[in-house]
């Protein structure tokens, strides 16, 4: 007989929705196998800051998430425009240029809101506004990204207690220090259970089925430079040290089909002065992200993207991977007195070098060329705005630049009023693209384009969805509602 009827392999926000859903859906054994010792236990979500994009046709939908919102911010709603499916599901085309895998996008998108009211309601996790990172106050009013409105309470670290919360409630057995290594298969080719490595050694445990829940290669220096090049393959690491590719490799090796951009990654500006690894208590504050309000240098002194191209957190996860092409990975943002004041709270984890006039301030700079770096910003100042008519940080403002190769699209005021401030960034590799090919059941479809029996993947694991480019806020909700549905998957046997 099975130890198990379903084993789950990690125990981020994916794994453990994935756990809660086999247990509502009539599972009775179920086990969690963390890779991590307990001090480090759930993953990226841990680090995450926690915040959730899904579609709704009325901002009051939100409502139930957030009690007592509008006795917190004036006029809340009026701050929030609809985020419809059809916004959401074309904001993934957009920045991923079409090649989102229509099947997988459609389920994430329909499936979004009933998965943060599921998490809400099944998991009992609580939300809040995410106003430090997604609202810009207008007047007396927070003006809301569009989608970006609620995130999980004390942000990733409240997630991940709350579902390993919810997993105790549900007597869920957790057993951390367990790296599964192998999983294993009966003569018909089905997933019949798990290898495993602990303190006490490698054993066999056998199940009706197996959830892969386990992340994706971003801490794996090898696998980083074989898939995505060597640029990212010396990218500090953003989040858990755990996730090195190890799913992804045993699915692999019983016939799961690669999927999605195995080249591309998730990677984001973040401070340049972090060690290799994120440390855990500061979760995600090594971000760097407002650089639409500034320009960002390289060290040869020059501009290398459009830094005001699209509100942040439409770019933020493709400029991290531009840093780490540009010499020594390191590059600098630039802002003035203007508008310093929007830069998010994340910017006080570093102090800035500051200094009255341009040329002080790059004298300052790790910069190989500084007098080309003067005429850099000469030169964008000359192609910018000096009247802030018009300059709008809640939108794209169409502000740009006139004559300048890369231009700035929107923001685009003159650096003009002292003190001016720089801020070191290289770029932070957050999560790979790369994954396995699951249908919209969640099972791991094999190289011969049929189901592997007995085995489902969720969250990082999954491949398809994001190219090149990522909507914030898209992997938590994608891994809980993969997950979910893993976990209704499973339990049907
Ligand atoms: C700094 C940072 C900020 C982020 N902010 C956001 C955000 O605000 N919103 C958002 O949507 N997304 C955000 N993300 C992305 C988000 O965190 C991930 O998409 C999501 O957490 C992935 O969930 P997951 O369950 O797939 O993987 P993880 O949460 O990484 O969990 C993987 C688990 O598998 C375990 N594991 C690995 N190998 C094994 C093995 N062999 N055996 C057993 N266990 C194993 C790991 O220890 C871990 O517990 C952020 C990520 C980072 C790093």
């Amino acid at each position: 007989m099975a130890d198990y009827d379903v084993i789950v392999v990690g125990a981020g926000n994916a794994a453990l929705a994935a756990a809660v859903s086999a247990r509502e859906n009539g599972a009775e054994r179920v086990v969690v196998l963390e890779k991590a010792p307990r001090a480090m236990r759930g993953g990226n979500t841990h680090w995450s800051g926690g915040v959730l994009r899904f579609a709704f046709d009325d901002p009051h939908e939100i409502g139930p998430l957030l009690p007592g919102v509008e006795k917190e911010f004036e006029d809340f709603y009026a701050g929030i425009q609809p985020y419809t499916r059809a916004d959401f599901h074309g904001d993934l085309m957009r920045v991923t240029s079409g090649q989102t895998d229509p099947v997988l996008s459609r389920v994430l998108v329909d499936n979004s809101k009933d998965t943060v009211f599921w998490m809400h309601e099944t998991g009992q996790i609580k939300m809040e506004p995410a106003v430090s990172l997604t609202g810009v106050r207008k007047g007396n009013q927070i003006i809301w990204a569009r989608g970006l409105v609620v995130r999980a309470e004390h942000e990733g670290v409240g997630l991940s207690r709350s579902w390993f919360a919810a997993v105790e409630r549900l007597g869920i057995a957790v057993r951390y220090g367990a790296a599964v290594t192998a999983l294993l298969q009966d003569e018909s080719g089905r997933v019949s259970g798990v290898r495993v490595r602990d303190d006490e050694g490698i054993h066999e445990l056998r199940s009706r089925s197996v959830i892969l829940g386990c992340g994706g290669f971003e801490a794996n220096v090898q696998m980083r430079t074989q898939h995505i090049g060597p640029l990212v393959g010396g990218a500090k690491v953003r989040g858990t040290p755990h996730n090195q590719g190890d799913g992804l490799r045993m699915a692999m090796a019983i016939g799961a089909m690669p999927w999605g951009q195995w080249s591309g990654c998730h990677a984001t500006p973040i401070s340049a002065d972090w060690g290799n690894f994120a440390p855990r208590e500061m979760t995600d504050r090594s971000n760097r992200l407002s650089y639409p309000y500034g320009v960002m240098i390289n060290r040869k002194g020059n501009r290398f993207v459009d830094e005001g191209e699209d509100g942040a957190m439409f770019t933020y996860a493709k400029y991290g991977r531009a840093i780490l092409a540009e010499p020594g990975a390191k590059v600098y943002q630039l802002f003035d007195s203007k508008t310093v004041h929007l830069l998010e709270p994340r910017y006080s984890t570093s102090d800035p070098l500051q200094a009255d006039t341009l040329e002080a301030l790059i004298e300052q700079l790790d910069i190989d060329d500084k007098p080309r770096a003067l005429r850099t910003l000469q030169e964008y100042n000359a192609a910018a705005h000096d009247s802030q008519d018009g300059f709008d940080p809640t939108g794209k403002d169409g502000l740009s630049t006139h004559g300048l190769t890369p231009g700035k699209s929107n923001w685009a005021l003159k650096l003009d009023k002292p003190p001016f401030y720089a801020y070191s960034a290289t770029g932070g590799i957050t999560f790979t693209f790369g994954g396995v090919k699951v249908d919209e059941e969640a099972r791991v479809i094999g190289t011969d384009w049929r189901p592997i029996p007995g085995l489902t993947a969720c969250g990082e694991m999954v491949g398809g969805l994001f190219y090149d480019n990522y909507p914030a806020g898209t992997g938590l909700v994608s891994g809980a509602t993969f997950g979910r549905i893993a976990g209704r998957t499973s339990a049907r046997g």
